[in-house]
């Protein structure tokens, strides 16, 4: 495996001062690299430039150069990121293995390197009953980094800071999870009796955290509640960008659906019951937490079609459960078996 191979391949690209990272081509947010995300063709003259071209020292992302062209799911995770502006080159993720070939062990070492020390404070996001593309989402919520209204217009990317749904208040993440009616509407529909309103008095943080966490009458709030608050979540960014195409009108109907499904999904023993589609039964399987000192990757590959275009992807987490990185590749075509195979090499 050469160089080259490997950068295409592992991780990606961690950023430090973003000047030998090439912002649409290299592999420096998510899974893919930019330009496979591109809604619309990027232009070869923009093509190969640097990361740190879209950077202002001092006040940030140049956001009006890239989030017209880029889905707002990525925009939020560029946001998670800032450049440093003192000497720290970038430089490949997984290759620490001195003979060039990507190693789980060289991939643990890499990171032990790394101090972790954001997301010590919230580390019980890990550990909830949701979905993971939830706990990711709790995960940037608690660090600031979704581009409500407020901040949208704060960074001049947006020209009201107002809600639009209901056009009267400031739309910060109070204001979506817990302030804004359409929000109440679905809280009051839901009939959530367990919901601790602690309105004007908590911090969302202190709100998301006493709601999840506290000794609630029925055993299954912690997940139904985060659901909820990532659904609201989900419906004010297809409201705002899509036309509310995708904004359900029967939004608790929808959501005590889900909720039995991802229940379902944590009690396998009632699930395996149900023996619909045609015979065939779906197995959910939990994740555990690793003892002390370790580190687990969950890979998984998927082909569509035998041989078909495929994917593989995985995510490493530390004894605590956190969220230490995650990868994404398209295979192109290929047969199933490789493409599982693929996820773990
Ligand atoms: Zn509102």
């Amino acid at each position: 495996m050469d160089m080259k191979e490997i950068s295409s391949w592992g991780a990606g690209v961690a950023v430090g001062d973003g000047r030998h990272t090439k912002f649409w081509l290299h592999r420096w947010v998510g899974g893919k690299v930019l330009q496979e995300h591109a809604m619309t063709p990027i232009p070869d003259d923009q093509l190969h430039r640097l990361v740190c071209e879209f950077w202002d020292p001092g006040r940030g992302w140049r956001w009006a150069e890239f989030e017209p062209l880029l889905p707002p799911d990525i925009v939020q995770q560029i946001a998670s990121y800032e450049l440093t502006t003192d000497d720290v080159g970038d430089r490949a993720v997984w290759v620490a293995d001195k003979s060039g070939k990507f190693t789980i062990k060289s991939a643990v070492s890499l990171l032990r390197a790394q101090p972790t020390d954001e997301g010590t404070l919230w580390n019980w996001v890990w550990k909830v009953r949701v979905p993971e593309r939830v706990k990711f989402f709790l995960w940037l919520t608690f660090h600031g980094r979704l581009l409500t209204n407020a901040e949208r217009y704060r960074r001049k990317l947006a020209t009201s800071p107002l809600c639009a749904a209901c056009s009267n208040e400031v739309e910060d993440l109070v204001h979506i999870f817990r302030e804004c009616p359409k929000a109440k509407e679905v809280w009051r529909g839901l009939q959530a009796r367990g919901l601790r309103y602690t309105a004007g008095s908590a911090s969302l943080q202190e709100w998301i955290y006493i709601n999840s966490l506290g000794d609630h009458e029925d055993p299954k709030w912690q997940t139904k509640f985060l659901l909820t608050v990532w659904y609201l979540w989900k419906w004010r960014c297809s409201f705002c960008f899509t036309e509310s195409a995708d904004v359900p009108r029967d939004k608790c109907g929808l959501l005590t659906k889900r909720f039995q499904e991802v229940i379902q999904a944590q009690c396998p023993d009632i699930h395996s019951q149900n023996s619909e589609n045609g015979g065939k039964q779906e197995i959910w399987v939990r994740w555990k937490v690793p003892e002390g000192g370790w580190y687990v990757l969950n890979t998984d590959g998927a082909a569509k079609g035998n041989p078909g275009r495929a994917g593989a992807g995985g995510v490493l987490r530390g004894e605590r459960g956190e969220w230490i990185l995650g990868f994404a590749e398209n295979l192109g075509v290929c047969s199933s078996v490789k493409a599982e195979v693929r996820a773990i090499l």
